[in-house]
């Protein structure tokens, strides 16, 4: 069962996690695209890993918050302990009147996350967040990329 964007008891807000985000995307290195992102693992243990985006003036070189995370969490040897992520971030210079929706993993990270998912042997929570963070939905990552391509593709 997914959560489907809405907030139920099973699919409970992670403040902290969030608060994490947020944190990190103080640290986005975004001076293309002025949108930062910031994003937050929680870990089976509870440990909270963060990412933040990092763009390059080579643009195909920029990396999403939430590729960053996950990969730092695999250098501290935890890619198997992933059980959410949160994500935060809109323009840097938002409109005064205006409060975005929640950003959602792009099509990249999806995948990124589903390999977490993988290894895990079980869905994640995907926390978003818009910019000011009043605005909120909570996904798990099956339901943001069905039928994801994974490692059982190359034995089919
Ligand atoms: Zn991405």
């Amino acid at each position: 069962m997914g959560c489907g964007g809405t907030m139920t008891d099973e699919c409970e807000w992670d403040a902290e996690l969030a608060e994490a985000a947020r944190g990190a995307m103080g640290h986005a290195y975004a001076p293309y695209s002025r949108f930062a992102v910031g994003a937050a693992v929680r870990l089976a243990d509870g440990r909270i890993i963060t990412g933040a985006n990092f763009e390059n003036a080579s643009y195909g070189l920029s990396l999403c918050a939430e590729t960053v995370a996950i990969a730092a969490t695999n250098a501290a040897g935890d890619l198997s302990n992933v059980r959410a992520i949160a994500l935060i971030g809109g323009p840097m210079e938002p409109p005064a009147q205006e409060d975005p929706s929640p950003i959602t993993p792009c099509g990249r990270c999806r995948q990124v996350i589903a390999e977490a998912a993988m290894l895990a042997g079980r869905d994640i929570k995907v926390y978003c967040a818009s910019l000011s963070g009043t605005q909120q939905a909570v996904y798990t990552i099956s339901e943001l990329l069905p039928h994801a391509f994974s490692a059982a593709d190359f034995s089919a």
